[in-house]
């Protein structure tokens, strides 16, 4: 391959990229306006036609605010990539005076900051406007604009750990070497391991106040859970996520000793204590099932193929034809990573995303099986439906491709079963 196809190829993936992603966003609010009054006959006791209408109303918002977000990132990411503006970057870094490794930190981190205030104020557009408009907002500007930096920084030093292992290992040596290959994988999935091991210990405290839950009949019951199923956690935490908003939400996170389960407090005060419970048990059925580890071993063959296309793209020359560069290391490595992060995954989007839904109904019915009864799972996504103001009617392409999650409704009717 010439740098010349390699552009076209590039640039032809984007494109059938940009289409697919608006064309299924342009579906799904069509899809959403024709079914905007059908209330689904489980849905009936809990939503309102006014409820339906906000609902509807949100999610319309939220379409069209995620579809301009998408294409301004893209287009500026294309024109960044493929105008004489890449080169130009590129070299202003290497006329620095210093060791390419801290030349190649200050690449990224000087593209890393830049992405993250160009989005700044779509983030503040979507906090203070649309998901204040619709009560979800509770983020001062001040708490706001703290989380901001904190991600930035964690962010930052996260993937400049990672990106040292890279520049260390491949030095400027552009040579396609096997055993590059197996030392970079093996280096990363150990701080993948380590990253995922330190999340609830030292990362989600940077952004949450963790604290024990204050119920003790929920306490004592949820105890009881845990040792019916046999599952070990490093411990069950209240976040404070009302500071921020009013989205509940329950969580798995860590491996190993780490694993924690993470409730929000807008959880803990809006569900009734059989709904805690049987989300809890959806997330020790996560636990149970060895998901987290599933995800984690496809994150680790993810990341094989990741570096064996990254050390065959550093040593050839069409990717520095194509953006008329010379052979720089860390300039390639961004234009790999786009290639095969941002472009190459959304096409594989699809089967993991229903490779996740099929974990989550695992998880359901272990709740299920757990509690002997699917009846609380079900009341609590009926609430969950109501107050987080999900979608209710996606258009199933949309769903298939992006969801992680079935639909609510979906697994209220799989409960039946
Ligand atoms: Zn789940």
């Amino acid at each position: 391959m010439n740098g010349v196809q390699f552009k076209t190829f590039f640039l032809l993936l984007f494109t059938i990229k940009i289409f697919i992603k608006l064309g299924l966003d342009l579906m799904n609010y069509c899809y959403l306006k024709k079914h905007a009054a059908i209330i689904p006959a489980e849905l009936a006791t809990v939503i309102a036609t006014e409820q339906m209408h906000r609902i509807n109303s949100y999610n319309i918002a939220k379409i069209i605010f995620h579809s301009g977000r998408f294409l301004f990132s893209s287009l500026l990411l294309l024109f960044f990539l493929f105008s004489p503006l890449y080169s130009i970057y590129t070299n202003w870094f290497v006329s620095f005076p210093m060791p390419y490794l801290f030349q190649g930190l200050l690449f990224f981190f000087t593209i890393h900051i830049t992405t993250w205030i160009l989005d700044l104020p779509f983030d503040y557009f979507f906090h203070f406007r649309i998901e204040a408009r619709y009560g979800f907002n509770k983020y001062t500007r001040k708490l706001w604009l703290g989380d901001q930096l904190k991600s930035i920084f964690v962010g930052s030093l996260v993937s400049a750990v990672i990106l040292s292992l890279f520049f260390l290992l491949w030095g400027e040596n552009f040579i396609f070497n096997w055993s590059y290959v197996f030392i970079g994988w093996l280096a990363t999935v150990l701080l993948v391991v380590l990253l995922m091991y330190v999340v609830p210990i030292l990362m989600l405290p940077i952004f949450y106040q963790l604290k024990a839950l204050v119920n003790e009949t929920l306490t004592a019951n949820i105890s009881e859970l845990f040792s019916r199923s046999g599952l070990k956690v490093r411990g069950i935490f209240s976040a404070d996520e009302s500071k921020k908003s009013t989205h509940a939400n329950a969580l798995i996170t860590g491996i190993g000793r780490s694993k924690t389960i993470i409730l929000f407090d807008t959880l803990l005060e809006h569900y009734s204590d059989e709904e805690i419970l049987a989300m809890t048990a959806h997330e020790i059925g996560h636990g149970k099932k060895g998901h987290l580890f599933k995800l984690m071993s496809l994150t680790i063959i993810e990341l094989f193929l990741f570096i064996l296309f990254v050390s065959y793209f550093l040593a050839a020359d069409f990717p520095y034809q194509a953006m008329g560069i010379t052979k720089i290391l860390y300039s390639g490595l961004f234009a790999a990573y786009i290639f095969f992060f941002d472009l190459l995954t959304f096409f594989v989007q699809p089967l993991f995303s229903s490779y996740s839904r099929t974990l989550e109904y695992e998880a359901d019915d272990y709740s299920k099986q757990l509690l002997g009864s699917g009846a609380p799972l079900q009341s609590s996504f009926q609430k969950l439906i109501r107050n987080e103001m999900d979608n209710i009617n996606p258009h199933p392409w949309y769903e298939a491709y992006y969801y992680s999650h079935p639909t609510l409704l979906k697994r209220i009717q799989a409960l039946n079963h």
